[in-house]
């Protein structure tokens, strides 16, 4: 972002104004503009919010980008710099299969319930649902068995990418996945086979776990600041799910809502 020192042009400078804003801008918006933005001279009687409606971008979207502290610092002749909407088509975002989805729409979500939805890997290089359903029932002791809400494998003893919905999950009943009751009690826990200390997950099961993610966080009204790794809401320390998950990439796909100014 370029910082542009802002003007109010009085009537007589206008002109002088305009020009020097249409040299600057010739010079300067070739280098700035990226290939996803257009640019838009300012015309008389132009009001930001006009312009943002016609563009069909938001007034804050417009200010940010043109370094405007207030709508009103526009004037005949300056250049803004207009964002181009990202009209790919959204197929390569991935999506849960229908008959999952179909498996998943049975469960009716205890919406108020949830509050986190927490990742973990399995610290092994293969493992399955019903694997670690046995694990925790026989040496964890847990009455309700399989410690997460969801399972997705890594091709050694689960699909790759597959997506195994378990009990707590269809009866809506607390993980036993963070050590904490009340935090058990509040967060959704999906494991990702695999030991992400010594490899990262496959494409196949970030695919997935992203199309999960986006599933519970509508499901649940959850928005991305719910998202969480083990290692982020853990009381106590754990290196879950390792150092090779790509925790900034992934949370970056699920944007926290900005903070309402009080
Ligand atoms: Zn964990």
């Amino acid at each position: 972002m370029i910082g542009l020192i802002m003007h109010s042009a009085r009537p007589i400078t206008v002109f002088r104004m305009t020009l020097f804003w249409f040299l600057l801008a010739s010079v300067i918006f070739p280098i700035a503009a990226t290939a996803a933005e257009k640019r838009y001279t300012v015309k008389k009687n132009d009001t930001l919010t006009e312009i943002a409606r016609r563009q069909g971008v938001s007034v804050a979207t417009l200010m940010r980008l043109n370094g405007l502290k207030e709508p009103n610092q526009i004037y005949i002749g300056k250049v803004l710099r207009i964002p181009i909407p990202d009209r790919r088509p959204t197929a390569k975002r991935p999506t849960l299969d229908p008959t999952l989805l179909k498996v998943l729409g049975d469960t009716r979500i205890a919406r108020k319930k949830w509050k986190y939805i927490v990742i973990h890997h399995s610290a092994t290089d293969s493992g399955s649902a019903k694997g670690m359903d046995l694990y925790h029932r026989q040496e964890r002791h847990m009455e309700n068995g399989l410690a997460y809400h969801f399972v997705i494998g890594n091709g050694k003893g689960m699909g790759d990418g597959e997506v195994v919905i378990g009990q707590r999950w269809t009866d809506q009943i607390r993980g036993g996945h963070l050590a904490s009751e009340s935090l058990n009690e509040q967060s959704v826990g999906i494991c990702l086979v695999g030991n992400f200390d010594d490899n990262k997950p496959t494409q196949k099961q970030m695919n997935y776990l992203h199309a999960l993610v986006d599933y519970l966080m509508r499901g649940c009204g959850l928005s991305g600041a719910a998202i969480k790794t083990h290692q982020q809401i853990n009381p106590i320390h754990t290196r879950c799910p390792g150092t090779k998950f790509p925790v900034k990439t992934f949370l970056k796909e699920f944007p926290a809502p900005k903070k309402k100014a009080s």
